[in-house]
């Protein structure tokens, strides 16, 4: 499902084996060489088969193991030598996955590559909180956004746009911006009881939540979180059960007959 000197961007999902599409298990079985990044889970990487050779070239904040020219470098080695490569990335390739450089590395360089979607992030962290990204009528709209910052930088975010109403914002890499965004976002006008739930290591078995509120959480955030990945869901939809529930336990509005409904969005 390779052929030798083709290279193939795979969504590894949030870690979770089961979470993997068919298709990405199918790759990873195929591949000869696996890049991958010190997102993807240990047990996704036990599915190559023993003679695959695996390649960190894990990126975790602060811990730069290979720059993104080399990563590249070594994945268009890797083809020309006409190798089944695979380019294993946490997630989806797609998202906050740097994957625009891997894609025109490999076409500048006359290398056919191709994509297989993952499960990003927040898709997973909704799943395990047992929500739902959008809710009718309340979040109409998920905004992806990452805050991370390069040492030294500042973090430069359209603030008044993310505080927006009506909004579920994921935001990626926030464990330590944490404070900030709340900061800013309570200056732009979203209120300090907005729900805020912050997952760790979605999907796997040493996952974490905890869901606080937006004036709370750079005080949580500092003390709730361990070393894994973090997102946070900030919005309506991020409230715990509890409270969630009690949106659900109004008195059901009376249906009207079906042929009076509008459709829904
Ligand atoms: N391409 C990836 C995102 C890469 S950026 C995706 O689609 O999910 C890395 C960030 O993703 C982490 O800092 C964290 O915010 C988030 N992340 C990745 N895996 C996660 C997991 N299992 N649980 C919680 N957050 C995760």
């Amino acid at each position: 499902m390779i052929a030798p000197g083709e290279v193939w961007l795979v969504g590894a999902g949030p870690g979770d084996p089961d979470l993997l599409t068919r298709k990405a298990e199918r790759l990873i079985r195929a591949a000869s060489v696996v890049f991958y990044d010190a997102l993807v889970g240990p047990d996704v990487l036990a599915l190559a088969r023993a003679e695959t050779r695996l390649v960190s070239v894990g990126k975790r904040v602060g811990r730069h193991s290979k720059d993104q020219r080399t990563i590249c470098a070594l994945i268009i080695e890797a083809a020309l030598a006409g190798e089944r490569v695979v380019r294993l990335k946490g997630g989806d390739p797609s998202v906050f996955g740097r994957s625009m450089e891997e894609l025109d590395a490999c076409r500048a360089a006359g290398i056919p590559v191709r994509i297989c979607p993952g499960i990003t992030a927040a898709i997973a962290a909704a799943a395990s909180l047992g929500t739902s990204l959008t809710l009718r009528g309340t979040a109409r709209q998920v905004t992806f956004v990452t805050a991370h910052v390069r040492k030294g930088e500042k973090l430069d975010l359209d603030w008044a746009s993310l505080a927006a109403a009506q909004t579920t914002l994921a935001v990626y890499m926030g464990k330590g911006a944490a404070p900030e965004v709340a900061t800013q976002l309570l200056a732009h006008g979203l209120p300090g009881d907005t729900p805020v739930a912050c997952i760790e290591s979605a999907s796997l078995p040493e996952e974490r939540q905890f869901c606080t509120r937006l004036d709370l959480l750079p005080m949580a955030a500092r003390l709730a979180m361990g070393d894994g990945p973090v997102i946070l869901l900030i919005g309506a939809v991020a409230a715990g059960p509890a409270r969630r529930g009690s949106v659900f336990s109004q008195p059901a509005p009376r249906l009207r007959p079906a042929s009076q409904r509008s459709s829904p969005a």
